[in-house]
């Protein structure tokens, strides 16, 4: 299928590894430039260069945080009108409320719904002007079912999912969308990571910790980074100009509500 958006340019925050690696990938196979950020230079440039001899389009590496003003400024200074925004960041570390401070508090807040809204806003009245544009907010099952361990992330993303939800019923008058994806696990850095840190706690090898969490998931296994750039590809397509303001799961079926 021609997604019809060859030619287009994206910001792909958080690219070097993981979903947002393969939602720059998937991208730039249907064409689209992208501009890559990840705060380690040399992952983000072997992706950058990965991606390169894969699709043949323009791709810029920007190696910076982009949690922070400084970060998000060099990211639009390299591309300023981008047609495509994907947010992407780190998650916030799991943990009891009872052990956070406000400060762990504010630093989620910062990463996963303050980072997000401001390259927004930077972009989105541009793309209304100029009659096209697709913003993703890469979120996580937990805004649609919390999770025990996350309630730093349960919170920042579930308040960045209300934040938005006006303005994508703004924008698609301009076909302008605003979606969020929201994985349950993926197979990245982060969910290997995160599973050996289980493990550890529960006495049990790693291998028996993975297959314990793919047991959890109905589909029997984690997601792969491909099958969300698919996703992210398609939403940013020029035939998803009627889907705005939508929180969709991609999650084996783990979430076990009707709707
Ligand atoms: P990952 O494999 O660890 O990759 C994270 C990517 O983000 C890396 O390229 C990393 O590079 C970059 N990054 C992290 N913090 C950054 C920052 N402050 N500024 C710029 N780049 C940054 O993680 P992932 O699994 O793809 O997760 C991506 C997001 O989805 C996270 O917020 C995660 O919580 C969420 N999520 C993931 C899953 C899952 O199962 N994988 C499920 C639900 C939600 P550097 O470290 O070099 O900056």
């Amino acid at each position: 299928m021609d997604l019809g958006i060859k030619g287009k340019t994206a910001i792909v925050c958080a690219a070097s590894k993981g979903l947002g690696k393969g939602c720059a990938m998937a991208l730039a196979r249907d064409g689209v430039d992208v501009v890559i950020s990840a705060r380690g230079a040399e992952a983000l440039n072997a992706t950058a260069e990965e991606i390169r001899k894969a699709t043949g389009v323009k791709v810029t590496a920007i190696a910076c945080d982009v949690t922070t003003e400084e970060g998000r400024k060099q990211i639009l200074a390299a591309c300023p009108s981008p047609d495509i925004l994907i947010n992407n960041a780190g998650g916030p570390p799991p943990g009891d409320f009872k052990d956070f401070s406000l400060d762990d508090w504010r630093k989620a807040v910062e990463w996963n719904m303050i980072t997000p809204i401001a390259l927004t806003k930077a972009t989105v009245y541009g793309m209304m002007d100029r009659g096209f544009g697709r913003i993703i907010n890469i979120t996580s099952q937990s805004v649609k079912a919390p999770i025990a361990s996350l309630e730093l992330s349960n919170g920042a993303r579930a308040g960045l999912t209300g934040a938005v939800a006006v303005m994508a019923r703004r924008a698609v008058k301009r076909n302008v969308t605003i979606n969020a994806l929201l994985p349950g696990p993926f197979d990245t850095d982060r969910l290997r990571g995160s599973t050996k840190k289980m493990a550890e706690l529960q006495g049990v090898s790693v291998e028996d910790a993975m297959n314990q969490r793919k047991t959890a998931v109905p589909a029997g296994r984690f997601g792969t980074t491909e099958e969300f750039g698919a996703a992210a590809a398609f939403l940013c397509s020029a035939h998803a100009g009627y889907i705005t303001g939508q929180n969709l799961l991609l999650d084996g079926g783990i979430y076990p509500g009707t709707m």
